[in-house]
């Protein structure tokens, strides 16, 4: 089997791939909306793709492994890797996670994140009520939330006097603030936290996003404060989202001064970039994204390196759309007992139910979700109706 073209299309702000082989197996996957600026950086690795075998996916990926980097730019290379995933499991008739040694669990754990705007609050310890009660009655029947907040959020905006850096309200999103939080600050996210985590009580997992943006003391000032509210992490307190390095050390001297569980990981790019934090211990969580890390047999590979230095999983997907969520589902279920939950993709609209089959509406029951057994990742285009929602410069994505 040879691969004869690789397409990337812009779907709502989405990049999708199609490659297409001599055979007529054809592998889809997405990348993390927004981002449809990675649109040409798929379609440039083409003459690296093209007459290779997509079944030998270790083999493909030694081709184009190196023309990635952190998030963003790690996402074509990743995303390339689940189509070839997808091509290989057609190709065998079988699931994916068959390729990756077998499931070792029938449901996979999801949690979601909640965007307070998606709720309607702000960042009081009242809306952080509201937001607690908001997800708890989502018909999903999540067990496990992650709250943004502080310099995850517009927070630091919101709370005059947040912290002593310079606010940046023009800014589209709040990670250039950094700096020492002012003491009614902290008190004020602490006091936030604890709202909505006495509001969810302890049948429900909170993990908070914070990060980045924190002082190394703060941080640890931080995770002292809210040991008592046993929360699952603090996540990107020194870095994270975006932060083209890792810090190690840093993280290092926070996680073993607290019980309060650390983790980072999501921009984090290959296995080498995760060696220094596993291997010191740095973190007690680690969150790779697998469109992000390099794809889902890196991932893989990760997990099992953290699982032997006693760290536990917890991979982010919030963007990554209906392909996203077919990749976390094969991959988790071949993930060893260090998995916690995956981040639920939530962020995308509906209309992605229509134009696709493979998951009849949200597969989320309790939190959980069943893992299928439709070969290769088990989702794909429904191509009548997903060439609506084409521009005009894609329109030829399907010929
Ligand atoms: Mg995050």
């Amino acid at each position: 089997m040879k691969i004869t073209d690789i397409k990337c299309a812009v779907i709502a702000s989405s990049p999708v791939i199609r490659i297409t082989t001599d055979e007529g197996i054809t592998g889809w996957s997405q990348i993390e909306a927004p981002k449809p600026y990675i649109q040409p950086i798929v379609l440039q690795l083409k003459d690296w793709l093209v007459g290779q075998d997509p079944r030998n996916v270790e083999r493909v990926m030694k081709r184009i492994r190196v023309r990635g980097g952190f998030k963003p730019w790690g996402s074509a290379v990743s995303a390339i890797e689940h189509a070839l995933w997808d091509i290989a499991g057609k190709a065998a008739n079988v699931p994916v996670y068959r390729l990756l040694g077998g499931k070792v669990r029938d449901q996979v754990r999801t949690y979601r994140t909640l965007y307070h705007h998606e709720v309607g609050v702000g960042h009081t310890p009242e809306d952080y009520v509201r937001w607690a009660e908001y997800g708890m009655a989502l018909p999903e029947g999540f067990t496990m939330f992650k709250l943004p907040t502080s310099f995850h959020s517009s927070m630091v905006r919101d709370f005059d006097g947040f912290h002593y850096g310079e606010v940046q309200e023009d800014a589209p999103y709040p990670y250039p603030h950094k700096g020492l939080m002012s003491e009614d600050g902290f008190n004020h996210l602490v006091d936030c936290v604890a709202a909505a985590k006495d509001t969810l009580g302890s049948a429900y997992g909170l993990a908070v996003d914070a990060g980045p943006g924190y002082l190394a003391h703060d941080a640890l000032r931080f995770a002292k404060a809210v040991e008592d509210l046993h929360l699952l992490w603090i996540e990107d307190m020194i870095t994270g989202d975006y932060s083209p390095f890792v810090n190690p050390d840093v993280y290092r001297d926070v996680t073993h001064a607290t019980t309060t569980p650390i983790h980072t990981g999501e921009q984090i790019y290959l296995r080498q970039n995760y060696k220094a934090l596993i291997e010191s211990h740095a973190v007690n969580v680690i969150g790779p994204d697998p469109c992000d890390i390099g794809g889902i047999a890196e991932l893989k590979w990760v997990a099992e390196h953290a699982d032997l230095h006693g760290i536990a999983m917890a991979p982010h997907g919030t963007a990554n759309g209906i392909f996203g969520l077919a990749a976390l589902i094969q991959m988790c279920a071949s993930l060893p007992d260090n998995l916690i939950a995956f981040e639920y993709p939530a962020r995308f609209e509906p209309f992605w139910y229509d134009i696709t089959e493979g998951f009849d509406g949200v597969p989320v029951k309790n939190g959980l979700i069943d893992v299928p057994d439709r070969p290769g990742m088990g989702v794909n285009f429904i191509e009548k109706e997903a060439r609506k929602h084409l521009s005009e410069g894609d329109a030829d994505f399907f010929d």
